[in-house]
């Protein structure tokens, strides 16, 4: 073999800097490419304008390229999303003895490598090739790594305000927030199961259409009354119809709730506890835009 066949040859598009691959190889593998891209026309490139190797990603999954960069191995590499925006990119994560250390696009995706990778492609070689993704997707390593993150369940030990916390278990946690108690020798908490009142969907359904006739000055107050007498104890105010079920008592104040937890949420909120309200960072902040868009058009 010619001193020249030995010689090593960048590849642009995955991994860059570290995997190199002999200039046979190169050459075998840019013709094959070449080839596939006269016959199917579904190959973007095989070298560019200045002279560079750029490799399809495929063709580079399979090229049978050598490399010493260690995190190109399947066993090093989770498949999973980023919750960082609302895009939700498909995401490689990079694990090492254990701990994340580099987050790079999932090249089977086509949000985050174009031409993405065929299915067919085994993972062993799809783990040679990484597809795109933004600062904020890559600075989960420091999001999920920071000292800061609070990791455990943090319940005040003083009065508010006095920034006094303890930790406590997670067994605990939900034993407190179900049952209720003296939390914080302060008296009473209700529990979950102490405001979980209402529990019957169709009376439910008629507290509702009964209140929202009283809201319309279609049922007097008294009509509301004398026809729920029985069950006004489920109400806020009986008084104050529209206040809804005690369950309403029941608030979910998330922050950034990204897709998948943000829809069991709701599911938990609305349809089997039974409280209208549910709060996200964008049901405030966002909330001005729509308000003043419905203002403008009429639509929503
Ligand atoms: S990688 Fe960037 S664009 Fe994609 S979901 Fe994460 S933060 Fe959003």
């Amino acid at each position: 073999m010619s001193t020249q066949s030995k010689e090593k040859t960048p590849v642009n598009g995955a991994n860059d800097g570290f995997l190199e691959m002999d200039r046979r190889d190169f050459m075998k593998t840019a013709a094959l490419v070449g080839g596939a891209a006269a016959m199917a026309g579904t190959v973007p490139w095989a070298i560019n304008e200045a002279g560079e190797s750029l490799m399809p990603a495929h063709a580079l999954a399979q090229s049978g390229a050598t490399s010493s960069y260690p995190l190109n191995k399947p066993e090093h590499v989770i498949y999973s999303i980023c919750l960082n925006c609302h895009t939700a990119c498909s995401l490689k994560a990079k694990i090492q003895d254990g701990v994340l250390v580099k987050i790079d696009g999932n090249p089977y995706s086509p949000m985050n490598l174009l031409p993405h990778l065929p299915e067919e492609i085994p993972l062993a070689d799809a783990a040679k090739v990484d597809g795109k993704i933004c600062p904020k997707g890559q600075a989960g390593v420091q999001i999920a790594n920071d000292p800061y993150r609070v990791r455990k369940v943090l319940k005040r030990a003083g009065k508010r305000g006095e920034n006094k916390w303890q930790s406590i278990s997670f067994d605990q946690f939900i034993d407190e927030v179900v049952n209720g108690g003296d939390l914080f020798g302060e008296g009473q908490v209700d529990g979950l199961k102490d405001i979980y009142k209402l529990r019957d969907p169709e009376l439910s359904k008629e507290l509702a259409a009964d209140s929202a006739a009283v809201a319309a000055g279609d049922m007097t107050l008294d009509e509301f009354k004398q026809k729920h007498a029985d069950h006004l104890d489920l109400l806020i105010d009986p008084d104050h119809p529209d206040l809804g079920p005690v369950n309403n008592q029941f608030v979910f104040m998330g922050g950034r709730v990204e897709h998948g937890r943000k829809e069991l949420a709701k599911r938990f909120t609305y349809s089997s506890f039974g409280s209208v309200n549910f709060y996200l960072h964008t049901t405030i902040c966002e909330q001005s835009h729509h308000i003043a868009s419905k203002m403008m058009t009429g639509k929503t």
